[in-house]
């Protein structure tokens, strides 16, 4: 679960997020859709404190990733331990990210060995698994150059599920992709979302959010403008904006 209270973030003078309130349920897929240049990356960043919040609150299962509350204040946790924690959120990118000098296995091996200190063989079998269950059970030992783009993006899924996530956070998982080449990622996002994942899904593909969102938000200029259920958001929305931004793309 993902509480986010009247998060604000500026860089510089430019203010990003301008007081953003939202509640991420366990076990639901929260769609979050917007203009180029709304905040969404941002949102999803500051949730894994790879963005410091200017002010406001951000918590995964009741605690903040970069902060610990102590004597009713907020204080900086040490690096070491903000890493510890993230470990427990998975984080899929745009461009994949993939090691290009380790070969598919060893990409999704890498962080549960290191990071999490397992046991190798262990490991080795759940990352088999994982490419299996993404339909690349066949290319663990190749190199990412070796591979389509979807390929590489689900070799990132199974990567981030190898740590055994609590929640799965996907910023445009399919934008840097070929447009025959989205079904299959988003078939895996599916597929994980069925399984009853928490998962935070930034994305322009308004089909997918109408069909497997529980809840989705729409952000504009920093703020949420609307959040709810996909029948409400398409089909009957409370706000002007909404209905224009989502209305234009569909
Ligand atoms: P897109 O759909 O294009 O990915 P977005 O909704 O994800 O857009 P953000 O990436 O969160 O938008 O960016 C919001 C605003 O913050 C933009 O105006 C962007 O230029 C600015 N911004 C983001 N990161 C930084 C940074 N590190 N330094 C300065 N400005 C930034
Ligand atoms: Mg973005």
């Amino acid at each position: 679960r993902v509480d986010i209270v009247d998060a604000r973030k500026s860089f510089g003078t430019l203010e990003v997020l301008k007081g953003v309130n939202l509640t991420v349920k366990p076990g639901e897929v929260t769609v979050i859709v917007g203009p180029s240049g709304s905040g969404k990356s941002t949102l999803l960043r500051a949730i894994n404190h790879l963005e410091a919040l200017s002010a406001g609150y951000i918590a995964v299962d009741g605690e903040p990733v970069g902060y610990r509350l102590r004597g009713g204040k907020l204080h900086e946790r040490r690096e070491k331990d903000i890493l510890a924690t993230r470990t427990g959120i998975g984080f899929v990118f745009q461009n994949f990210n993939l090691f290009p000098h380790l070969t598919v296995l060893e990409n999704v091996v890498e962080a549960p060995l290191v990071a999490q200190r397992r046991n190798r063989q262990e490991v080795t079998a759940k990352a088999l698994e994982l490419l299996d269950r993404v339909g690349l059970a066949d290319k663990a030992g190749v190199y990412p150059r070796q591979l389509s783009g979807g390929q590489q993006q689900r070799v990132a899924i199974a990567r981030a599920l190898a740590l055994e996530p609590r929640i799965v956070l996907f910023d445009e998982p399919t934008s840097a992709l070929d447009p025959e080449l989205v079904g299959e990622v988003l078939d895996v996002v599916r597929d994980l979302a069925s399984t009853g994942t928490t998962l935070v899904v930034v994305t322009h593909e308004m089909g997918f959010a109408r069909d497997v969102a529980d809840t989705v938000v729409f952000m504009d200029q920093g703020r949420v403008v609307e959040s709810g259920p996909p029948a409400q958001l398409f089909g009957n929305p409370r706000e002007e904006r909404t209905r224009t931004s989502l209305s234009k793309v569909i």
